[in-house]
Formats: structure tokens, sequence, C-alpha cells
């Protein structure tokens, strides 16, 4: 199955190599590198390699890729070192939700104490 890639899709771009990244785990179909701006000590951003806007399209074209999404950020979480102290994934789902790369990815965020509330 040849895999959808967006020529001018920053996150593509990683994939292919072209851009350099922070490569942490890699499978097949998934790639996890460091985020360029960390939000907290742990900031990894798990993708699919294929080009899906958004977590809704991937999930409807590719469910079971979504699922891989999660279980590959949870891998992460523990190469990192804390599953036990706990960690946020954030998916970012359009503009007004924030998201600024079209590729669909989860933030993986943790290595610190979080607020209680999500906003
Ligand atoms: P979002 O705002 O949910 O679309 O998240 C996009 C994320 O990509 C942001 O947290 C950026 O800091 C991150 N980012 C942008 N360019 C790069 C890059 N070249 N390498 C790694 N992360 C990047
Ligand atoms: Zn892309």
């Amino acid at each position: 199955m040849s895999v959808p890639i967006d020529a001018d899709c920053l996150f593509c771009k990683i994939v292919t190599g072209d851009i350099p990244a922070t490569v942490v785990r890699e499978t097949e179909r998934t790639l996890a590198f460091r985020d360029i701006n960390p939000q907290a000590p742990t900031h990894i951003l798990v993708i699919p390699k294929a080009h899906y806007p958004n977590a809704a399209t991937l999930a409807a074209a590719e469910p079971e890729l979504a699922g891989v999404l999660l279980s590959e950020a949870a891998g992460a979480a523990a190469d990192e070192k804390i599953a036990d102290s706990g960690y946020r994934l954030i998916f970012n789902t359009g503009a007004g939700a924030g998201q600024t790369v079209f590729h669909a990815h989860v933030h993986l965020l943790g290595g610190q104490v979080f607020h209680e509330g999500l906003v």
C-alpha cells in the first residue's frame, strides 16, 4: 500500500528525512520525535508516517493505525520513565483548538506535575 505524502507538509518532510528531527521511536508506520518547542520536560510528538490532516481523518481512514499512535505514545512514556508519574496525550484538532501542523499527531507531555484542569 502506498503511503499518502503531502509535499508541502512539515511532518511529511520529517518522515522523508528532508527536515531533521530527534527521533526517539520508529515503527513501519509511525514516528516519534521530540517537539522543537517543548512545553514540558518530556514533549514528544507521535505521528503516522502517512499524511492525514488530523486525528479524526486518521481514525476514519485507518482506525487501527490511530490505535498504534496510542500504544507508541505509551511506549515513549515508558522509554522516558514517566509512565508511573503520569503524562498527558493531546490531539489538537482544528486551528480553533491550536492545531498548527495539519498532519495528525499526538503530543506526549510529562516529567512535571500538572494542574487538575485541562485548560
Ligand atoms: P500543534 O500546535 O498541535 O499542531 O502542534 C505542532 C507542534 O509541532 C508544536 O508543538 C511545534 O512546536 C512542533 N513543531 C513544529 N516544527 C517542528 C519541528 N521541525 N520539529 C519538531 N517539532 C516541531
Ligand atoms: Zn504530512
